[in-house]
């Protein structure tokens, strides 16, 4: 996420009168402390494989976030069937997950927020379900074995209601707008238009069928299959994203756009699409999301998937997301600095993923840095002189207060976790020298391509790559609530 300046300002506001996030523990986290008997009833004819399984967790097991995420499966693949009308803001949708059981399983939860569910089968079978705050919570007709796939089938439909007012992003997940929708759902809002498992830690492939009114333009992530295709006044858009995402980076922004398409200098896929308010902005918005990728490739090692670009919507959201493939602007018209920014979390944060929410640093911290990387390349203020200006900051500073390198479940999107994060990494470069520091970037994605990222794995391999030991800058960076003086 970037950017905004104004999206901190409003972020801080909101924090003293909404308090926490609203994850309360309703269901016990533990799937083991209510497992067995409650997935089978007394004459259940199913209650003898039942006991051999037991309940899901409700929550994938972050602490912060305890009821995001769901436990007892793995979730490989998603096929979204969705159809929104914009003008009555109705949303109907059937979600098929495929999924491998990581324990024998009795019951297990999905994460959705509102709709009303019309129809869940597992593997072809109908099954029981009920709604509990945003777990939608599965019982299969039968225990399904452990390390076993199995295929879920959602039907459901309603207005969608995006998350509002939150301390973290403050209006994210589904919104509507006067033309369609703009869909941006960092940390937990993939819950507001699709049944999953919400949380980064589980990621997965996704298919995207958009149906929509003639006229509107559906825009997901990954390619498009095939030319969209209308039929008594909809207009249907087929989307494929096939590299693993995690759930707050899929997108299904729709309304009316104006299109580029063509391909980067060394020939990545290069798709840009405005809000027709934003017109102006088409050439420029596609000419720098190619030229930045082109440059981050040479930084941090190759493009890790199959297309580039970016979407400015006219919704004022105040903040970028870097969608994967796809980063939305929402409502206004990102400089260069800004595109760097969210072009460098396809990397940070997109390829290389966060397991616990915590260590949002490493996709914030990184992208900030970024900006710097990219300030210095263009003949601007180079990093050091970025860093020099930050760290003057006077060692009262709300920033020195915070330690990045823990983010906190109220207040994710601190300017701590960005710039405190982006200093740190400017430390470390400063300390391990231009070639170690380099040869780290591109290692770190070449090694965890894909895949997720913890903090101790980015310490380790720091030491590994510079020969130095470096624990001590890291907790004063990272883990101090107070301003370095040493690096
Ligand atoms: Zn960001």
């Amino acid at each position: 996420m970037a950017s905004g300046r104004l999206a901190v300002v409003a972020t801080a506001v909101l924090i003293g009168t909404i308090g926490a996030t609203g994850c309360s523990a309703s269901r016990g986290d533990s799937g083991a402390t209510t497992a067995v008997a409650d997935g089978s009833a007394p004459g259940d004819e199913v209650a003898v494989e039942q006991h051999q399984g037991r309940a899901g967790a409700a929550g994938i097991g972050d602490p912060d976030f305890p009821n995001d995420g769901n436990g007892g499966y793995d979730v490989g693949h998603y096929r979204l069937k969705i159809e929104y009308d914009p003008e009555r803001k109705h949303l109907s949708g059937v979600t098929t997950v495929e999924a491998k059981a990581t324990q024998n399983l009795s019951r297990f939860d999905l994460d959705l927020s509102g709709f009303t569910v019309g129809k869940v089968t597992v593997n072809g079978a109908a099954a029981r379900f009920s709604r509990s705050g945003d777990e939608l919570v599965v019982t299969p007709s039968r225990t399904i074995p452990d390390r076993s796939a199995f295929t879920v089938e959602v039907t459901y439909a309603g207005q969608p209601k995006p998350v509002r007012n939150s301390p973290n992003l403050g209006t994210y997940g589904f919104i509507p707008t006067s033309d369609g929708a703009f869909v941006t759902s960092e940390p937990n809002g993939a819950r507001t238009w699709f049944p999953g498992n919400d949380h980064p830690a589980d990621k997965a492939r996704y298919d995207f069928e958009i149906t929509v009114p003639e006229g509107v333009t559906a825009l997901a992530n990954g390619e498009q299959v095939g030319s969209p295709v209308t039929q008594g006044g909809k207009t249907t858009y087929t989307w494929r994203e096939s590299h693993p995402m995690a759930s707050y980076l899929a997108t299904v922004t729709m309304g009316r756009f104006e299109l580029r398409e063509g391909k980067t200098a060394s020939g990545i896929k290069n798709f840009a699409a405005v809000d027709p308010r934003y017109s102006g902005s088409l050439n420029e918005l596609y000419n720098q999301s190619g030229r930045i990728t082109e440059y981050w490739s040479k930084v941090f090692g190759p493009y890790p998937f199959s297309s580039t670009g970016g979407v400015i919507d006219d919704f004022p959201a105040g903040y970028a997301l870097e969608n994967q493939t796809k980063p939305m602007y929402g409502g206004f018209n990102p400089g260069d600095d800004v595109i760097a920014h969210e072009l460098a979390h396809q990397w940070f944060g997109d390829s290389l993923s966060i397991r616990r929410w915590k260590d949002l640093w490493l996709n914030e911290g990184f992208a900030t840095y970024a900006e710097w990387l990219w300030s210095e390349h263009k003949g601007n203020a180079s990093a050091e002189r970025i860093f020099r200006n930050r760290y003057a900051v006077d060692s009262g500073a709300a920033i020195w207060k915070y330690a990045p390198g823990r983010a906190k479940p109220d207040d994710l999107f601190n300017d701590s976790v960005y710039t405190r994060g982006a200093m740190t990494l400017h430390a470390l470069r400063q300390r391990i020298g231009d070639p170690a520091f380099f040869k780290l970037l591109k290692t770190w994605n070449a090694e965890h391509r894909y895949g997720y990222v913890t903090t101790p794995e980015f310490v380790a391999l720091a030491e590994r790559i510079s020969g130095k030991q470096l624990d001590g800058l890291f907790d004063a960076w990272l883990f101090t609530a107070k301003k370095p003086t040493t690096w």
